[in-house]
This record gives C-alpha cells, sequence and structure tokens, in this order.
C-alpha cells in the first residue's frame, strides 16, 4: 500500500493521514467547495475537489471518489466514519476496482448495517438480546399487542438508524399508534428505509461497547470496552476507557460475547459491538458498529496500539503478532466530543466563525482537531469540531487533566460543549462512577452552566482590570 485516500473530512481525515504518514505511506484528500482551505486537504500530500458543499454533491459521491482513486492511482481507501463507511456498495465498488476498502467485507457491512439483519445474524451464537420483535413491523394492533406483553416503556428503533437517530420512546398503549407514524416516516426519509421494529426499554441502561479487532487469518480479539452512557439525543458526548463498573469477570464475558458477535458476520478489521448494560448488570446486544469508532482514541490510549495502523496493516493483509492474553488495560482515559453546539439552548447546533481558536497542550492531553482558528464552521456536515481525549494512570487524574485542559481550550465566536464537559467532570455522579444514560435528563438543565459564565465573566473583568492598571504604567513611564 503506497496510497491511501482519505474519503472523509474534518478530525477523522486528519487522525487517519497522521498513522498513514508514519507508516510511509502517500496521502490523498476529497474536499468539497466549502472545505478547500481545511486541514484536512492541506495535510494531504494530494487533494482533489469532488463536489459542491452538500454531502450528496461530494462526500457521499462513491463514484467521483473511485474515479480520483484511479486517476491518481491509488491503492486503498479509508472510509473514516460517518458517509460512505457503512455503506456495502461502496465497499463493493472499490473490490471491482481493485482499490483496497480499509475496512470489513461487504456483506458485513450489509448484514451490520441494519440492525434486525444483525439480530438475525448473532441469534445462533447465544448472545443476550433486549426482548424484542426480530422483524419489521407496520401493523399498529400486532404492535400494541407485543407492546403489552413485553411491557411498556418501550422504544421504536429504524432498522436502519444510526447516529441516534429514528428513536422514540413509547410510554404508554394510548400513544404508541402515532409515535410508530412519526419513526416510521422519519426513517424513511432520514436513512430512505422506513423499517421500524420494538423494543423494550431498558430503564437505567449504561451503554458499554467492545472494540473488535479481526485479521484476515482468522484471529479475532476484543480490546476491552469503552463507556459512552454520557449522551444527549441518544448520541455519546463524553465516553471513557475502562469503565468503572466492569469486574474483570463481567469484561471478560462481554469481550467473548463480541468476538462471537464478530464471528457471525465474518468480520475483518476494527469494529465495534455495543451493549446495554442493566443495573443488574445483565448485558443486551445493541448493534454492531462495522468502522472505525468516534471514540476509538480512549481504547489506544489504555493499550497502547495505534488502531488506524491495525486497520492497514489488516487490510494490507498481514496476520497479527500478538495474543489476547498479551492485550492489557494501562491507565484510564477520557473523550470530549467538542460540538458546534450550544450546551444552554439544549445542545443546538451553533455554527458561526471561529474568531478564536486555541487548543490545549500537555502531559496526557491529546486533541484530534479538524478546524483551524478563522475558519467558519460549515452547516452540511456533523458538527463535531474535535475531541479532546485525556489521560491520566487513574479516572481522578484523566478527569482532573480533563477540567484544566477544557479550561485552556479557547473558542470564541461559537458556543461548544466545552463548558458542559467542565459540567460533567464536576458532578458527584460521574466522578463518583454511579450514572446511566439519562445522566443529562436526570442532572443537567441549560441554566446549570450559568455558574460557568459567571465566573468567565469574573475572570474577563480581572484580566481587563489588570490590563488597564499595566496601560496606567506604562503612559506614566515617561515621567518618571
Ligand atoms: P459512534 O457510533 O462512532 O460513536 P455516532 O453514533 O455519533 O458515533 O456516529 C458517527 C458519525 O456517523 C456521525 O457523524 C453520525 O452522524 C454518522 N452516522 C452514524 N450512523 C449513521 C447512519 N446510519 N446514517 C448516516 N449517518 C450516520
Ligand atoms: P444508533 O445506531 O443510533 O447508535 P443504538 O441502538 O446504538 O442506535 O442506540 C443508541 C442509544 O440509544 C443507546 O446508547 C442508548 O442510550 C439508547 N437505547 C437504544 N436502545 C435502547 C433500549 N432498548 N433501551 C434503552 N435505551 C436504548
Ligand atoms: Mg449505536
Amino acid at each position: 500500500m503506497k496510497k491511501l485516500l482519505v474519503a472523509n473530512r474534518g478530525e477523522i481525515a486528519v487522525r487517519v493521514m497522521r498513522t498513514a504518514k508514519k507508516m510511509g505511506i502517500k496521502t490523498v484528500a476529497v474536499f468539497s467547495e466549502i472545505d478547500r482551505n481545511a486541514p484536512h486537504v492541506k495535510q494531504a500530500d494530494e487533494a482533489v475537489c469532488i463536489g459542491k458543499s452538500a454531502s450528496k454533491e461530494s462526500y457521499l459521491r462513491a463514484d467521483k471518489i473511485i474515479e480520483v482513486s484511479k486517476k491518481l492511482n491509488v491503492d486503498a481507501i479509508h472510509p473514516g466514519y460517518g458517509f460512505l463507511s457503512e455503506n456495502d456498495a461502496f465497499a463493493e465498488l472499490c473490490q471491482k476496482n481493485n482499490i483496497i476498502f480499509v475496512g470489513p467485507k461487504p456483506m458485513s457491512i450489509k448484514i451490520m448495517g441494519s440492525k434486525l439483519e444483525a439480530k438475525k445474524a448473532v441469534k445462533t451464537y447465544n448472545i443476550p438480546m433486549v426482548p424484542g420483535i426480530d422483524e419489521a413491523i407496520t401493523d399498529v394492533s400486532k404492535a400494541k399487542t407485543f407492546a403489552n406483553n413485553i411491557g411498556f416503556p418501550i422504544l421504536i428503533k429504524a432498522s436502519a438508524g444510526g447516529g441516534g437517530k429514528g428513536m422514540r420512546v413509547v410510554e404508554k398503549e394510548s400513544e404508541l399508534e402515532s409515535q410508530m407514524q412519526r419513526a416510521i416516516s422519519e426513517a424513511t426519509s432520514a436513512f430512505g428505509d422506513g423499517s421500524v421494529f420494538i423494543e423494550k426499554y431498558i430503564k437505567s441502561p449504561r451503554h458499554i461497547e467492545i472494540q473488535i479487532i479481526a485479521d484476515s487469518h482468522g484471529q479475532i480479539f476484543h480490546f476491552f470496552e469503552r463507556e459512552c452512557s454520557i449522551q444527549r439525543r441518544h448520541q455519546k458526548v463524553i465516553e471513557e476507557a475502562p469503565s468503572s463498573v466492569l469486574t474483570e469477570t463481567l469484561r471478560t464475558k462481554m469481550g467473548e460475547a463480541a468476538i462471537k458477535v464478530a464471528k457471525a458476520c465474518d468480520y475483518i478489521g476494527a469494529g465495534t459491538v455495543e451493549f446495554l448494560l442493566d443495573e443488574q448488570h445483565n448485558f443486551y446486544f445493541l448493534e454492531m458498529n462495522t468502522r472505525l469508532q468516534v471514540e476509538h482514541p480512549v481504547t489506544e490510549l489504555i493499550t497502547g496500539y495505534d488502531l488506524v495502523e491495525l486497520q492497514i496493516r489488516i487490510a494490507r493483509g498481514e496476520a497479527l503478532q500478538f495474543k489476547q492474553t498479551d492485550l492489557k488495560i494501562n491507565g484510564h482515559a477520557l473523550e470530549l466530543r467538542v460540538y458546534a453546539e450550544d450546551p444552554m439552548n439544549d445542545f443546538l447546533p451553533s455554527v458561526g466563525l471561529l474568531e478564536r481558536y486555541k487548543l490545549p497542550h500537555g502531559e496526557g492531553i491529546r486533541v484530534d482537531n479538524g478546524y483551524e482558528e478563522g475558519m467558519e464552521i460549515p452547516i452540511y456536515y456533523d458538527p463535531m469540531l474535535a475531541k479532546l481525549i485525556t489521560y491520566g494512570k487513574n479516572r481522578e487524574e484523566a478527569i482532573q487533566i480533563m477540567r484544566k485542559a477544557i479550561d485552556d481550550f479557547q473558542v470564541k465566536g461559537i458556543k461548544t460543549t466545552l463548558p458542559f464537559g467542565k459540567f460533567v467532570c464536576e458532578h458527584e455522579a460521574f466522578k463518583s462512577g454511579d450514572f446511566d444514560t439519562h445522566f443529562v435528563k436526570n442532572y443537567y438543565k441549560n441554566e446549570a452552566l450559568n455558574k460557568y459564565s459567571e465566573e468567565e465573566a469574573k475572570v474577563a473583568a480581572l484580566i481587563a482590570v489588570k490590563q488597564f492598571l499595566e496601560d496606567q504604567k506604562l503612559l506614566r513611564l515617561p515621567n518618571s
């Protein structure tokens, strides 16, 4: 593999290129018109504009990306996450054109891309699953009977869903029909597939997922867990590894279950098996994501492995030279997704100009970043700016470094999830490790951050006074 095209943008494109460079592989960026001056374009050895700003006209143009790859003699394509990463037709198109797709086989993507197909595939492997219907449902009366059997509340889910979208909680029978209709129409417009199904709504779950790495020689490893329970809109904001609730026995059990899920779809490469863990510590299979996960850095920090490097080695056909028992957890890592969103206004997108943008540095701090000062945040894509990742010898230290790093991360011009991150790190429930996926609902209000804005205003006022006094000194100098 001499040349790798990264079919993505933002922090993940930059992150993949970093490893490719380290491995002596040349990189090609593709970009949309609005991303002409984006960091991922500047950091690639070659860069090609593939269309207008809307994803459909650029980052989702499989045909264009293949055309560029052939023209520039690209050997392999890394899809990152989002965009074409879970598109089996794209993986197949790469194969047909003799380009390595850095990811699993098209068939594995296809199976796991449908939550219903995924459940079917793992059924014979004795994997615990959330009680629910295992087929698409359209008949309301059937749905009612079923929901009454498993008991309310229930969750209606889009089979093709992802990124926390296409989910509706139904508390009682009278709401079922309208919620089902909404779910079907949302799923149709968002994913082009209106199939929905019903799952029991687990009351206080933790989202625990297992990182899987499988090579093409039949070896499958698990790289332990990531705890991703701090979410808004069913989507993760803060992740960590290891989880503070897993015992060694449970970790091994979940790791083994995840390996079986990977086997069920003949998996190759890096993938993630997601589970819910209930209050009694029973775990249930949710879905498998057949790509590099947003929060992969926390696993890298506690295991010492570069997961993108492993993906590339596997794509080159190498057999991995370690054993499961060689893998060890070392220390603790946290990740905060820095989204261009206003946490004081229900996490609504906050686009605009990055008037000031200074990243924190220091021991135990890693920032995977896709933006620069002076850039405009485009409205077309996922609003994540960067991931702030910290590492400490234990959880307390990782949290402490995170608090300091949030203070040192300077952003002006737009709102971000940074102050929310600080709120979480200072909250007793988070510090003690006793929380679930309802952390935001249970503990967080828009006004909770007022405290920080007041603190910030005080600091700003103090800086202004100090500056004033210094200026006065300077003015007096000639007379003294
Ligand atoms: P992860 O699963 O890696 O923790 P997310 O669930 O936040 O991360 O999704 C990662 C990215 O992929 C986001 O940009 C999200 O919008 C996008 N994404 C995930 N699944 C889908 C899907 N089925 N369709 C479209 N976009 C998706
Ligand atoms: P996506 O493809 O959007 O990532 P998931 O099935 O992984 O969908 O679920 C995303 C989140 O939604 C979970 O992390 C959890 O917070 C919540 N969730 C999903 N299924 C259930 C369930 N059956 N009960 C309670 N919460 C759930
Ligand atoms: Mg998920």
